[in-house]
């Protein structure tokens, strides 16, 4: 719907561990919302990818499973926050993830005159995270996410979405690394849902549940905050 009234871009941001579905539910509301979703992961694999200065910092930290330097971060997501797409409102995925990022991200909105809609916790058992987190994997042509159980492509080896036949894993989505994501998770990232319920934008969300239903719920709560 085209209207003559500006209204300030929405922010959403999805928190959760590794695994919990944040980049499935960011994809699924980018769509269907018109939103643009920031993850950092992706834009660091692209930075490693391109073997940027930054890239090369990072390249060890996220295979280790560790969390890359809020400097490095935060000046990533700044500048992809400038570009004009961005404009159409965004939702952050894997940022922030420690408190320092939160800082950040409000005195960035605070210039701009924005603010933060929702945070979304996508609630999970740290138990089934290991089997989700090494079961997926995406088509390397469209980025259509899949998993060996829960959601395999119809027909084996080939996307759903686009006819691909290259499928990709990620390098750091392995049982060990897994362990030490959660650690980080739990101890710098957790925090975060204090700091946004105090802010008085948290929802929480039972995410254990069907990729479908959880959509359904996630919807329902961001037609609730768009202004
Ligand atoms: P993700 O794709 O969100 O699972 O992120 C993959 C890896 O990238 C993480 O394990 C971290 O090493 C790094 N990373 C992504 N986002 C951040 C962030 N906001 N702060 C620090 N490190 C991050």
């Amino acid at each position: 719907m085209t209207t003559d009234v500006m209204t300030t871009p929405a922010v959403l941001i999805l928190l959760g561990p590794p695994g919990a579905g944040k980049g499935t539910q960011a994809r699924m509301l980018e769509q269907d919302f018109g939103l643009v979703q920031l993850s950092t992961g992706d834009l660091l694999r692209a930075a490693v990818a391109q073997g940027t200065e930054a890239g090369r910092q990072a390249k060890a930290v996220m295979e280790a499973g560790a969390l890359v330097s809020d400097e490095i971060v935060i000046a990533i997501l700044r500048d992809r926050l400038a570009e004009p797409d961005c404009a159409r409102g965004v939702i952050l995925d894997g940022f922030p993830r420690t408190t320092v990022q939160a800082e950040a991200l409000d005195a960035l909105l605070a210039e701009t005159g924005q603010k933060i809609n929702a945070a979304i916790s996508l609630e999970v058992e740290d138990a089934a995270m290991v089997e989700r987190i090494s079961g997926r994997f995406t088509c390397g042509s469209c980025g259509e996410g899949y998993h060996d159980s829960f959601k395999p492509p119809k027909v084996a080896g080939v996307c759903d979405k686009c006819g691909s036949t290259e499928m990709k894993r990620r390098a750091d989505d392995n049982a060990e690394t897994v362990a030490s994501r959660l650690e980080a998770y739990h101890a710098q990232t957790a925090p975060l849902i204090a700091y946004y319920a105090d802010k008085g934008v948290l929802k929480k969300i039972d995410a254990m549940g069907k990729i479908d239903g959880i959509a359904a719920e996630m919807s329902g709560i961001v037609r609730g905050v768009m202004d």
